[in-house]
């Protein structure tokens, strides 16, 4: 049955408290938009388009260009025809059509559930306990931004004050040449904790990728290599085991990856893109429709200040 809705869409802007530092860049602002759908009986549900562009996700004036063409008002099969190049939009409307249910996600939020990034900023060792008592056991760092050796050293410093149940996630962004991700590698293989090493080289090495991940202990992830539902086919059929990380925000259709994840029974992280509450529900709940057990790529409310 197709359901007539009526649109209100505002943006938002989040400043990072401590801007993110990746390979990418610098990243000091979050800015995306909210999306409210009100159906004839005046029943109102949000969604959040949080475009992420070098991911390859339409902008977000291109979001907003989007939005302002609709002039208000949209059918549930209009939102099915949104184009594959408005990703971030498909996600966004296609998920503000469905209902709130609170239950579910405070169930889910468990910080042992949550992978917590830390900042490199601060001090390791005492960030890492803080969290841990807090109830974190996986945590995340971001490498390829300064030389090897600091960054082994680090990763060392963490590994030592894990507790026996805490996971190690490492994340290149792409960035390591294959030497370096061999030594990465090579390193890995000695430490039972680390949980994954995540896009050591850029997608266009997926051959390489491969070779990593059926050459080392050390599971790869794909993150940047899987940024939408075509590529994430592409690096199946060719062969890719690994882990896939999913940013369900950037992903396009929900129902179209919800499908995709339970026939090909994917090992899947379900990852945030600094998302509002809003996004983040929508991202929870259909997480709790795909079977996967590693913890999700949130916890991350202390990146800002509201
Ligand atoms: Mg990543």
């Amino acid at each position: 049955m197709e359901i007539q809705y009526r649109l209100n869409f505002e943006v938002y802007r989040r400043p990072f408290r401590t801007p993110l530092k990746t390979h990418h860049g610098l990243w000091s602002v979050r800015e995306g938009l909210i999306v409210s759908l009100t159906d004839a009986l005046g029943n109102t549900t949000r969604g959040e388009i949080a475009p992420l562009p070098w991911f390859g996700t339409e902008t977000l004036a291109e979001a907003i260009a989007f939005c302002s063409d609709i002039s208000g008002h949209l059918s549930s099969r209009k939102i099915q025809q949104i184009p594959n190049h408005l990703p971030a939009c498909q996600f966004g409307f296609e998920t503000a059509t469905w209902p709130v249910n609170p239950e579910l996600l405070s169930s889910i939020l468990n910080p042992e559930k949550c992978c917590q990034l830390l900042t490199p900023q601060v001090e390791m060792q005492s960030q890492v306990l803080t969290f841990i008592k807090q109830g974190f056991r996986t945590f995340k760092l971001k490498i390829a931004v300064h030389n090897f050796t600091d960054e082994l050293e680090c990763c060392e410093q963490i590994l030592a004050i894990l507790p026996p149940d805490g996971k190690l996630r490492l994340d290149a962004n792409g960035g390591l040449s294959l030497e370096l991700a061999k030594r990465w590698g090579e390193w890995g293989d000695r430490q039972p904790q680390l949980e994954f090493l995540e896009q050591p080289l850029s997608p266009e090495n997926f051959t390489q990728l491969l070779w990593l991940q059926n050459n080392f202990q050390t599971t790869i992830a794909l993150d940047e290599s899987v940024t939408n539902l075509e590529n994430l086919v592409a690096c199946y059929e060719q062969g890719w085991r690994g882990v896939f990380v999913i940013k369900a925000a950037i992903a396009g259709f929900p129902h179209r990856l919800k499908e995709l994840c339970n026939t090909l029974d994917l090992d899947v992280v379900f990852s945030t893109v600094f998302e509002t509450v809003v996004g983040r529900n929508a991202l929870l709940h259909l997480a709790s429709e795909v079977r996967h057990d590693r913890a999700f790529g949130m916890g991350g409310s202390h990146w800002f200040n509201d």
